[in-house]
């Protein structure tokens, strides 16, 4: 699959009407929801335009729930704090390690932030 101008408008429009990228996917058609997401965050379309209403009553606990930082789990961020479906991965973490294998691998590999990482999570001293 590709993108061109129109099926980007049409992402555009979509998003902005506050469709799901499920739904904008299938309406564009030849793009994977995975696809379109990706391509919304290339282009920076906000969250803030999404019109999706979440039940606060029943979201609640469940955020509260996966925020709680005492979390057994992965706490790779997903998303961006602060927003509605900001939550940590929870995954089975790697002994001695805040995340899980995958997560471990994504926040190691960046350069940038090795260092930081490193004396944040006191992983020891590497010879590198
Ligand atoms: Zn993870």
């Amino acid at each position: 699959m590709s993108w061109n101008d129109e099926k980007v408008d049409k992402l555009k429009e979509l998003w902005g009407k506050g469709n799901t990228a499920s739904q904008i996917a299938q309406i564009i058609g030849d793009v994977s929801r995975n696809a379109v997401i990706g391509k919304a965050n290339r282009l920076g379309l906000s969250k803030k335009n999404n019109t999706v209403k979440i039940d606060p009553n029943v979201n609640k606990t469940a955020h509260i729930s996966v925020l709680v930082p005492n979390m057994s789990g992965c706490k790779w961020p997903i998303g961006h704090p602060g927003d509605e479906d900001f939550y940590f991965c929870g995954k089975e973490i790697i002994p001695g390690k805040p995340y899980c294998g995958e997560h471990c691998l994504t926040a190691y590999r960046r350069k940038d932030n090795n260092n930081k990482m490193k004396k944040f999570f006191k992983l020891g001293t590497s010879s590198e």
